[in-house]
């Protein structure tokens, strides 16, 4: 039997990710993690969308995280910042959340007899995420494999497809209006469109719109 376990967090790119999980594999389970993030809306979100999806879906407390560095997602003191001058990452960055995310996926994974594990980082839409890359995926798939003697498979279906083209995945999928309106992607917490101004909404409806756009005329 064919088994997967998804990184999930209630946004818009996880989500895609599980119904895209369900399509491929007879059993879906759903893992996420309490970091200490500002919005803890997120997680409430995901339980209801692992809900109606029909999966079983475990919270873990990651958060610790929050306490060795500080950034705008767990820190409610920072302002989001909305561009960066000098190029380097934002302070929305988490650093080395997916790396122990997967890290502890794998551990559960192992644990249940699971070697499909799926996220959903990606490189398209780059805004600075080093651990979004597929390099940094297919160096950790690697670790992952040596470290627990197991042969994970680490799936990134988002992995080069930019915010419009996921958008596209969930209207394939059916899922179009769970996407739209049950999903939360802004970094203020608000479900659906979100705030509309903060970094992640912009991406986020830029899409949906050139999305719309390629529907309506092609
Ligand atoms: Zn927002």
């Amino acid at each position: 039997m064919s088994q997967a376990l998804v990184v999930f967090s209630g946004g818009q790119d996880s989500t895609t990710c599980l119904f895209w999980a369900k399509k491929y594999f007879e059993t879906v389970v759903a893992i996420a993690f309490n970091y200490g993030q500002r919005h803890i809306s997120e997680l409430s979100a995901a339980k209801v969308i692992a809900e109606q999806a029909g999966v079983s879906f475990h919270i873990f407390n990651l958060d610790m995280l929050s306490a060795v560095s500080h950034n705008a997602l767990t820190d409610s003191q920072m302002e989001v910042e909305t561009d960066q001058p000098d190029h380097r990452p934002p302070n929305t960055l988490v650093e080395g959340r997916n790396m122990l995310f997967l890290t502890y996926a794998a551990i559960f994974a192992k644990a249940n007899g699971i070697n499909n594990i799926i996220t959903g980082v990606g490189q398209a839409d780059y805004s600075g995420y080093p651990d979004c890359r597929n390099e940094f995926i297919l160096s950790l798939n690697k670790t992952l494999n040596l470290s627990m003697d197991f042969e994970y498979i680490i799936h990134t279906p988002l992995m080069w497809l930019d915010k419009s083209q996921i958008w596209e995945m969930a209207g394939n999928l059916g899922i179009f209006e769970i996407i739209r309106d049950q999903t939360i992607t802004c970094y203020h917490g608000f479900a659906g469109e979100g705030c509309g101004k903060c970094p992640s909404c912009k991406l986020r409806n830029k899409g949906l719109v050139t999305y719309l756009n390629s529907k309506e005329n092609g």
